[in-house]
């Protein structure tokens, strides 16, 4: 099929027309159960009446009005996030990278009021995914990503995930804050644990750093809380989310502590779309079922019960299946075929789960999900794991990661 798109994506050949919950329903007429949320995004399901009740309410009034008035919505939506968080401020953007370039300025700006200017330096690690704008590659060094793309932005060092005592040691006279996912996302749902959270908290201490968590993916209650952070028991100076905070609307927002917001005065940033009404009433409503009494227990339940299927599903598919890591209702296979030849068999069983680094495939239903909509999806997985052993063993030789 010829494209006017721009090629840089290997797209399925698969369209989706209509959605309901944690089912698509393809342009050819097939329903697909979907373990994936357009990545992360769709956390409430599709056609949520909520959500699908306040953007048509709004989208009546009026969609965008810049930065250059009140927006009315915007406050009281950053007033409940900041209510519920850590933070004392946010700032609303349109994608993760955008929320991912301000954390950026915000370190380097906060260091520069400080009178350290020379403090540009941003721990970052392996593994990492940040974003596509230049500074966001440089920030998760993939060298495939980075990779004619040069002259990389200067300003970031990067050590192994995990690894407290190499982000010790790379703390240098330069250095002015450390930038992590807790749990990795594109890196293959690589959760982060405790001691290594809480020691880049107690380094940053310490050092005088900002700690700055890019909780674009795992955020927004995939994990069973409203932010990861919440797991491990330490909070972030600075806090990138997206994805999952407008539903499906373009939304990303950066949460940080007074003290970290202290440099960005009126004229030090900005964005024309972010945090129009528009996108203000989509977070809103989110964030209405989100914060239900009891939303996030129920996450965490169902995310065991994902856990325990996916557990069976290992045990009984050991050729196939080599690890399952996540948090909630972030869970990730690491497999022992290609996880992409594996994405495509699931496919072929109408699941949709996603290929990440290190040869998983990401497992993440919408936050809606049902306990027998968790237990169908593993009997395609399950299908799924049959057409390496079945169908073509052969297959079990050339499996990567
Ligand atoms: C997706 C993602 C980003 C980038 O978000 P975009 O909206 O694609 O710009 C940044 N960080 C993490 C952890 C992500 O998963």
């Amino acid at each position: 099929m010829t494209s006017a798109i721009l090629p840089t994506y290997t797209r399925y050949p698969l369209a989706f027309e209509s959605g309901e919950g944690a089912w698509l329903t393809s342009t050819t007429g097939e329903k697909y159960l979907d373990f994936g949320g357009g990545i992360a995004v769709s956390s409430l399901g599709y056609t949520h009446p909520h959500l699908v009740e306040a953007l048509n309410r709004q989208a009546q009034k009026i969609w965008h009005t810049s930065n250059l008035f009140q927006i009315p919505q915007g406050e009281a939506f950053a007033s409940r996030l900041t209510a519920a968080t850590f933070a004392d401020f946010a700032f609303f953007t349109n994608s993760g990278a955008e929320a991912l370039e301000l954390t950026i300025k915000m370190a380097r700006k906060w260091n520069y009021v400080n009178g350290a200017p020379e403090r540009f330096r941003i721990l970052t690690f392996e593994g990492a995914f940040h974003g596509r704008t230049l500074a966001t590659i440089a920030a998760g060094g993939n060298a495939k990503y980075l990779e004619g793309f040069g002259p990389r932005v200067d300003g970031f060092d990067q050590v192994p995930f995990g690894d407290i005592d190499a982000a010790r040691a790379a703390i240098g006279p330069a250095t002015g804050a450390i930038l992590v996912e807790p749990v990795q996302g594109e890196g293959g749902i690589r959760v982060g644990s405790n001691p290594f959270i809480r020691g880049l908290r107690e380094i940053c201490d310490d050092k005088k750093l900002l700690l700055i968590f890019d909780e674009v993916q795992c955020g927004m209650g995939r994990t069973g809380k409203l932010f990861a952070y919440e797991l491990y028991g330490v909070a972030p100076d600075i806090l990138a989310t997206a994805k999952g905070i407008g539903g499906g609307f373009p939304l990303g927002a950066v949460l940080c502590s007074a003290e970290a917001g202290k440099g960005m005065v009126a004229g030090t940033h900005g964005t024309t779309y972010g945090g129009n009404p528009l996108a203000m009433a989509c977070g809103a409503a989110v964030l209405d079922i989100l914060l239900a009494p009891g939303f996030f227990d129920e996450v965490a339940r169902k995310g065991l019960v994902l856990r325990q299927s996916l557990a069976a599903l290992a045990a009984s598919h050991a050729s196939v299946i080599a690890e399952i890591r996540g948090e909630g209702l972030m869970q990730g296979l690491r497999l022992r075929v290609p996880n992409g030849e594996f994405a495509a068999a699931a496919r072929a069983e109408k699941l949709i789960v996603i290929p990440a680094a290190d040869n998983v495939v990401r497992i993440l239903p919408p936050l809606i999900v049902g306990d027998e909509e968790i237990r169908e999806g593993a009997r395609r997985l399950e299908a799924a794991c049959r057409h390496f052993e079945i169908a073509s063993p052969e297959k079990l030789q050339g499996a990567g990661g």
